[in-house]
């Protein structure tokens, strides 16, 4: 998440500013799962707005320069909310790609295979979580750093980090993220993102773990 780094008297390289990323896809790239539309609103207005808050916040604070992932791990309050969602933005929108879909592969796979007995009860499980959650928040896959796998339901801005586990995939359920293309059908939306989850990605967050 570094935009411009200077090195602190520890000789670390410290976060003087965090990231708004750029989409390695165009914003029409991802439909139909997510429109144009939506994306235009959900990456140009609403993750502009969580960084530009995040970087407005943190001035002057203890957690200022510390990487994004300690921020959400140590922060409370308006701080805490603009870095969860600067973060979870990041992961989710960082985790699509028009090649997306299939299935994972390798040590990922066997352990989704291990946990939930085959990757469609999995995604099974991921929908059944996405549908139930309650309001705004979060459906994660997680990793602890045994490797064991989990799947959050957070509420709001959460993220597995808060509990030292390793954030592997995650669905935004806030309705910013559907509402405009699938109205109340939460479940619709969210079952058609599978064909654009770029397992890749994933499996590099679970093998770097
Ligand atoms: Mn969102």
């Amino acid at each position: 998440m570094l935009l411009l780094g200077v090195c602190s008297a520890r000789g670390q390289t410290k976060i003087t500013e965090y990231e708004y990323i750029s989409l390695p896809y165009e914003l029409d790239a991802l439909e139909p799962a997510i429109s144009r539309r939506t994306m235009a609103l959900h990456y140009g207005q609403h993750l502009r707005s969580y960084v530009e808050n995040l970087n407005r916040l943190i001035k002057g604070t203890a957690l200022e320069g510390e990487t994004l992932e300690d921020v959400v791990l140590m922060a409370e309050g308006p701080l805490l909310n603009n870095a969860g969602q600067t973060l979870n933005h990041n992961l989710y929108f960082l985790q699509f790609s028009p090649e997306g879909g299939g299935e994972p592969s390798g040590s990922l796979k066997r352990a989704i295979v291990h946990r939930w007995g085959s990757v469609e009860n999995f995604r099974l499980a991921m929908e059944e979580a996405a549908r139930t959650l309650f309001g705004s928040g979060w459906v994660w896959l997680a990793a602890d750093v045994a490797g064991n796998l989990y799947i959050l339901q957070e509420p709001n801005a959460s993220n597995p980090v808060r509990y030292e586990l390793q954030p592997l995939l995650g669905f935004d359920v806030w309705e910013h993220a559907y509402y405009l293309d699938y109205e109340n059908r939460r479940g619709d939306h969210i079952h058609a993102l599978w064909q654009v989850v770029d397992w890749p990605v994933v499996e590099k967050r679970y093998e770097n773990n």
